[in-house]
């Protein structure tokens, strides 16, 4: 067993036993235990027209599956745009995983690559793709291998058509997560995010109408035929419905991904899932979606952890990767290390981005932080930004001047204005 650190922000780092480091290691489901549980039941249903698309849709629809990659997008909606759009089409599954702190999709890839298989191939199907495209971060070479062997053990046993499926691997860069970046990057471009409109559900890889799922999204959709959508519906808490896997990781004592009902609060999801707090450590901040969800105070750890909920407050869960911060934890530093890291991987492509994320770096590295620089920075970084990366980067620094000032001045950061007026 090796241990795998999660470096997440200066001095926040969650270490998780990964149990097989080596890709020769991983024990992953193989296709004939696969289908002993019922697997790739619906694929041959579809293909033999014993399901239709439109009672799958309405399944789905039913379940209020929604896009588990960050954008919360309804999943049904999504496809039909793409069926909208004339052929050929494509799909693309997103296994770039790459937020901060989010290693979900890694988890159930690990465990049983021919579920997330069957799910991609059925979305496939539903949009009438020419081809399934699986974008794998090069970052995970492990799984690099698995995919590869599931998928030489569908076309053996007839279950796929040689070459429907591809699998290509990624070059590190985290701006490949964002689709139409991701796009650019299979057409073999560097990864540089489109502007839009044309979204890619109309114009995407090859120019052509493009399915874009995350691994988790699709990876559900068997289980969800098999079991019923009021199975997956019927799971929330404090009003919402569904199912989440959350990356949990930083000040807890367990760290590790835990899928947990939708709608659950932070409090909830330390103590029944995490084990509580670390040894020592008193619970003062957290990161509700890794890097780009900005950052809430401990007095908003009761607050429903779901899409909506979330953005009311300013932050968002984008991929449910949690971070927890203590007092151990220098919010200057977190800060600092979150702007670093979009700095380096911004494209460079926009001036907001490029330029601001820089800049803002600068100005966190400063004992005097200048609120009125900062917001103003944020403000252009949000507005004029092509893609998220850039429109995001701003969110734990708005976050920690909205509730965090008190913290600040305890950790001796002035916040004022260029005058040294305290707003
Ligand atoms: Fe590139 Fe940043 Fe602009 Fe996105 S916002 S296109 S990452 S420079």
């Amino acid at each position: 067993h090796h241990h795998v650190l999660y470096a997440t922000a200066e001095g926040v780092a969650a270490v998780v036993d990964t149990g097989h480091f080596h890709p020769e290691a991983i024990l992953w489901q193989h296709l004939p235990t696969y289908q002993q549980e019922g697997g790739f039941e619906l694929w041959r249903h579809c293909r033999t027209g014993r399901v239709s698309v439109e009672a799958l849709c309405a399944l789905l629809e039913q379940s209020g599956l929604r896009g588990l990659g960050g954008a919360g997008f309804p999943t049904v909606k999504k496809w039909h745009a793409v069926r909208q759009a004339g052929g050929p089409r494509y799909c693309v599954i997103n296994a770039d995983e790459g937020e901060p702190g989010t290693f979900k999709d890694r988890y159930y890839l690990e465990k049983a690559p021919h579920r997330f298989l069957e799910g991609a191939l059925v979305s496939a199907w539903a949009v009438e793709a020419e081809r399934l495209y699986i974008y794998l971060r090069d970052e995970y070479p492990g799984l690099h291998r698995v995919l590869h062997e599931a998928v030489a053990e569908l076309e053996k046993a007839s279950l796929v058509a040689p070459g429907f499926i591809i699998i290509r691997r990624g070059a590190g860069a985290y701006i490949c997560g964002e689709e139409s970046a991701l796009i650019e990057s299979l057409e073999g471009k560097p990864g540089k995010p489109r502007n839009r409109p044309p979204y890619v559900a109309q114009e995407g890889l090859f120019g052509c109408p493009t399915l874009v799922n995350n691994v988790e999204t699709v990876y559900w959709i068997p289980l969800i035929w098999q079991r019923g959508a009021e199975w997956f519906a019927g799971q929330g808490r404090h009003g919402r419905s569904g199912l989440r896997s959350f990356s949990l990781s930083g000040r807890v004592k367990k760290p590790g991904v835990y899928l947990a009902p939708a709608g659950i609060t932070l409090r909830e999801l330390i103590d029944e899932y995490g084990g509580g707090m670390a040894a020592g450590h008193e619970l003062a901040a957290y990161l509700p979606g890794g890097a780009s969800g900005g950052i809430l105070p401990a007095s908003k750890a009761d607050i429903p952890l779901d899409f909506d909920t979330l953005q009311d407050h300013g932050s968002f869960i984008g991929s449910a990767a949690i971070i927890v911060l203590s007092r151990h934890d220098n919010l200057q530093a977190v800060a600092a290390n979150l702007l670093a890291f979009f700095a380096d991987e911004s494209c460079g492509q926009c001036t907001p981005c490029r330029v601001g994320t820089e800049k803002m770096l600068t100005l966190l590295e400063s004992d005097h932080w200048d609120v009125q620089a900062l917001t103003r920075l944020a403000q252009v970084m949000q507005d004029a930004s092509i893609c998220g990366l850039g429109q995001a980067a701003p969110n734990p620094v708005l976050g920690l001047l909205k509730d965090f000032r008190p913290a600040l001045s305890q950790q001796q950061i002035i916040v004022s204005d260029a005058e040294g007026r305290t707003p």
